[in-house]
């Protein structure tokens, strides 16, 4: 196999683990991988996931151009995170129920309460809510343009995008994310949340300023 074709299996067995753990329904969510600025590989669109093949996939480039195939219409997102992240290499989008549930039930929220669970601090850090744009559009790209800092975005009332250097680093974080945000649900119903002291907080923190980008 060559490394394109490695690729889009890392990316197959990806989908069908986030089909798997309902992080996508019907043809929800998208995968891309930029091999070089010329060639970007992406998932195309009116596709379930769980039944993805190497010969579905579009290749679009840096400037949206379709090369081959039917690409996903939410391509611009993946676009400018590849514009502004120069170590991106691999973005999954998906629409992880209970994350999206907190944008709905708080809309207030910037990001979600990390400060619960101490392997959300040393694991991710902050994860940031973009504000609702229309999915598609560039106002998407706008939105999620302050934040590329972070590797988990959660997007409000729509999903989330997670942006590593490989296939398994994306896709872990969207399932670390919708893990995360399903535990933070059973504490608020339980009776609420309740934050780590200031100095376990810190402790924390050291821990992930060592591990450095990377979401674990
Ligand atoms: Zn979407």
């Amino acid at each position: 196999m060559n490394n394109s074709e490695t690729i889009k299996q890392n990316i197959i067995q990806s989908a069908k683990q986030l089909y798997a753990k309902n992080l996508l329904a019907a043809c929800d969510g998208n995968i891309s991988y930029k091999i070089n600025n010329d060639t970007i590989l992406i998932t195309p669109t009116n596709k379930p996931k769980n039944l993805l093949t190497e010969k579905d996939f579009a290749i679009i480039d840096i400037n949206n151009n379709v090369l081959s195939g039917n690409p996903s219409s939410e391509r611009i997102m993946h676009l400018e995170i590849y514009k502004k992240c120069p170590k991106a290499r691999c973005v999954v989008h998906a629409h992880p129920p209970t994350a999206i549930a907190w944008t709905i039930a708080f809309p207030d929220l910037k990001e979600l309460p990390n400060e619960c669970i101490s392997e959300l601090i040393i694991a991710a850090g902050h994860i940031p809510i973009a504000p609702y744009a229309l999915p598609g559009t560039s106002a998407m790209a706008s939105a999620i343009e302050p934040l590329l800092t972070h590797r988990i975005i959660i997007l409000a009332r729509h999903g989330a995008l997670c942006w590593g250097e490989t296939v398994t680093e994306a896709s872990h974080a969207m399932e670390r994310l919708e893990h995360s945000a399903e535990i933070l649900m059973r504490a608020h119903l339980l009776g609420g949340l309740t934050k780590l002291s200031a100095e376990q907080i810190q402790e924390l923190y050291k821990i992930r300023e060592r591990i450095g980008d990377k979401v674990i």
